[in-house]
């Protein structure tokens, strides 16, 4: 019922170059792929250049932040309406690196989800708890004010191009996946949120990745579960082989 994403977040790795064999490389693979909607997201400087080389394909592409403004003085930021016209149908927001090293409130979050939904773009909103959230039984805690607070004043139609990605901090590049009962357990715990926070039609129709150390070798087990509806994949998309082997999950 729920289409699948299978996104590549290749934070500040690759130039120009290496962007476009591995964006090429991808556009190929997923040419004969239809069970998933596939994205990928280069640096900044990258964009513009590989969506020259995504002409024609069914790979989409996303930026990685971008600021609440849409112009102005604001030395070295990105506006929504700019990764528009770079060649983007979507941008990260609230990744947790963002969040933590880079001081991300809930707040500014949601600012920069309006401006980009407004601005036509679809969004990838990241969620996550920490490792000390979870051990001290904070996690739904954490986990609902991300969402009740991100998701704030948008509207059903707006929900519509919303993709949420659950990421728990303690699994992103350490190599330890949540196991897929403790992803399913909250997705569908975040999935109940939105059920609360919109309503019912809004939760069954969002589509949840899971992000956190997928790889090649787990992403199947992550797919079966009811409520993992694809993944979010930072290290294991900077390689071809082995993100075109998540984009083909089973
Ligand atoms: P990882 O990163 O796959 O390298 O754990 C995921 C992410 O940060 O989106």
């Amino acid at each position: 019922m729920r289409r699948p994403v299978i996104a590549g977040n290749w934070k500040m790795h690759k130039t120009i170059a290496e962007a476009v064999e591995l964006a090429g490389a991808l556009k190929q693979a997923a040419a004969g792929i239809d069970h998933a909607d596939f994205i990928i997201a280069p640096v900044f400087t990258a964009l513009a250049t590989v969506a020259a080389e995504l002409q024609g394909s069914n790979l989409k592409l996303s930026g990685q932040n971008c600021s609440d403004k849409s112009s102005g003085a604001f030395t070295g930021e990105v506006a929504p309406q700019m990764l528009l016209d770079a060649g983007c149908s979507h941008v990260i927001l609230g990744h947790s690196e963002r969040r933590q090293l880079f001081g991300e409130s809930n707040d500014l979050i949601n600012a920069k989800i309006r401006a980009a939904l407004t601005a036509g773009l679809r969004v990838i909103f990241c969620i996550g708890e920490t490792l000390a959230e979870r051990e001290t039984g904070r996690m739904y805690d954490v986990l609902s004010e991300q969402v009740t607070q991100g998701l704030a004043g948008l509207s059903e139609e707006q929900m519509d191009r919303v993709i949420v990605a659950y990421e728990p901090v303690w699994a992103i590049g350490t190599g330890k996946t949540a196991t897929s009962d403790q992803a399913e357990e909250a997705h569908s715990f975040v999935r109940g949120l939105i059920a609360g926070q919109f309503n019912l039609q809004v939760s069954e129709q969002l589509r949840i990745l899971y992000g956190g150390s997928v790889k090649p070798g787990n992403v199947d087990e992550l797919m079966a579960r009811d409520n993992i509806d694809g993944a979010l994949v930072g290290g294991a998309s900077l390689n071809a082989d082995d993100f075109i082997r998540i984009m083909n999950f089973n």
